[in-house]
This record gives structure tokens, sequence and C-alpha cells, in this order.
């Protein structure tokens, strides 16, 4: 890590390779851009929406950093160590983030088995997919930082919600079991359990749902794609060392 009088002493990031999953738009995007800020190479995931991931990366390289587009459907397991392999042989890897998240709204009695099966697949099978193929290759580095992408729903649960709600939970026993697991080898796994964020997956909600979310956070306010993404460069710095199978909330104080 660098150490030059120009360079940010905490957080600093130089040298690392990060991918972030879901990296073309919303929290993703915010995550990708405060990684590279910190200096390290940022590899893009998106599903199908390339122009919003080139702008990510245009971001990106506006402010002097690097990154690259690395499209992949995070709910196929060959697709994903693929691309993880390829990634790690070009650049290494040492920071992984599980971002891409879908929801499928609806109450339990009406779920059918289709959004089920897609909400578990991308929030859920993805990030083990993601975890697993990263871990091989940070293991061997001693050196890894896994950040899964979770839930207030995951915490609290949610009507409307339960198939969301349980992936978002479920990615808490992955990241405390992968903790124990590979804590020797110097690779953390860690949670962030966002709040309602303003991103274009809770901009369709009703103006009524949205307004019963403000008037029960306390800080008054909804919560910005940045103010996740912090958590994370947190998460995967150095400082964040001894850090490992924790869950940071970061939601207002909406769920205390
Ligand atoms: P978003 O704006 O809807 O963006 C979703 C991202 O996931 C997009 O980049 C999308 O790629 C990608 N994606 C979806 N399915 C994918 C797949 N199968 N393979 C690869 N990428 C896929 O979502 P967001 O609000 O930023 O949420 C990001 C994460 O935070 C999610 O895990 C979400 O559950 C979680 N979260 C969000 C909130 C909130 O209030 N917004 C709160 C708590 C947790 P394309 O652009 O190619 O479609």
């Amino acid at each position: 890590m660098s150490n030059s009088a120009e360079k940010p002493t905490l957080f600093d990031l130089t040298g690392r390779t990060a991918l972030v999953t879901g990296a073309s738009r919303g929290i993703g995007r915010a995550t990708a851009i405060a990684l590279a800020s910190r200096g390290a190479h940022v590899a893009i995931n998106y599903q199908s929406n390339e122009s919003a991931a080139r702008d990510t990366l245009s971001a990106i390289e506006q402010l002097g950093g690097t990154g690259e587009l690395l499209p992949f459907d995070v709910s196929q397991s060959d697709a994903v160590t693929r691309a993880v392999d390829d990634l790690a042989s070009r650049k290494g890897l040492h920071i992984a983030v599980a971002n891409a998240g879908v929801t499928r709204d609806g109450l339990l009695l009406r779920m059918k088995d289709d959004d089920l099966e897609t909400v578990l697949a991308v929030n859920l099978k993805g990030p083990a997919y993601l975890s697993r193929a990263a871990v091989r290759v940070m293991m061997r580095q001693r050196f890894g930082r896994l950040i899964f992408m979770s839930s207030i729903v995951g915490e609290m649960g949610n009507a409307g919600q339960a198939a969301y709600a349980a992936a978002k939970s479920g990615l808490l026993g992955l990241a405390r079991s992968i903790a124990r697991e590979y804590g020797a080898r110097n690779v953390t796994a860690n949670v962030v359990s966002p709040g309602f964020i303003e991103t274009e997956m809770t901009s369709g909600l009703p103006e009524e749902v949205k307004k019963k979310y403000l008037e029960a956070t306390p800080v008054g306010r909804l919560g910005r794609p940045d103010e996740i993404a912090a958590a994370v460069v947190y998460l995967a710095s150095n400082e964040a060392s001894f850090v490992t199978g924790t869950v940071l909330r970061v939601n207002g104080g909406l769920y205390l």
C-alpha cells in the first residue's frame, strides 16, 4: 500500500482488484466508483444493461481510476466461475462484492415457483457461486475480502417479500461460515445490510410505502447508494483486517 503524500492513508486500495456484481446501476455502481476512487481496479459486472455499465466505467475513468466490464449472469454457476478465473488470471482478485439482486414481490400464498427460483438463484445461489470461485483464488494469495449485500428485510422479514427475505438472511449464514472456514488464510467475509436506499429497485414503490419508511427512520431521510458504498470500502480495506463474520447495518436507524 502506498504512503505517498497525495494518497489517503486510510482505506487505500491501490494494487487491489475488486469485482462488484450488479455494478451497472444503483448501489453496485456507487460501490464500484468508491472502490476505484481508493485505487482498486474494478471489474464491473452486470447482466444485460451494457450502456449503464459503460456509464459506471466512464465515471471511474473520469476520477482517474481503472476498471473493466465483466458481464455474466450471477445465477449461472459456470459463467460465474469462468469470469472469476479469467479476471484472477489477468489481474488477480482481492475484493469480491456480491451485490447483484432482484425482487419479485407478492404474498407467500400467491408466490409462483418461477419467482421463488429466480429470487433464490440471483440473491442467494449467485453469492455462493461467486464466493466459492473467489475463495479459491484468495486463500492461495492469503488475502481476500468478501462482502455480501444483504438487506434490512433479511433481518426483519417483510410482508410480500418472503423469498427475498429468506435469500438475504441466507447471506448471513453464508458469510459467517466462510469467515470460520477461511479466516486463518486472511480471507474475511462480511455482510452489509442496507435500509431503504433510493435506487431503481425502490423507485417503483408506492408513495405511501416510502412515506412509511421515512417516518420510521430516525435520521429522517432515505439512504443514498454512496452511503452503502462507503461501508463496502471500509470492509474491503486493510483497516478492517480484524472484522469478519459481521453484519454492518447502514439503515439510518430504521432497524436497531
Ligand atoms: P438495482 O438498482 O435494481 O440494480 C440491480 C443490479 O443487479 C443491476 O446492476 C443489474 O444488472 C444487476 N443484476 C440483476 N440480476 C442480475 C444477474 N442475474 N446477474 C448479474 N447482475 C444482475 O438494485 P439496487 O437497489 O442497487 O440493489 C443492489 C443490492 O442491494 C441488491 O442485492 C439489493 O437486494 C440490495 N438492497 C437494496 C436496497 C435498496 O433500498 N435499494 C435495500 C437493501 C438491500 P443490469 O443493469 O444488467 O440489469
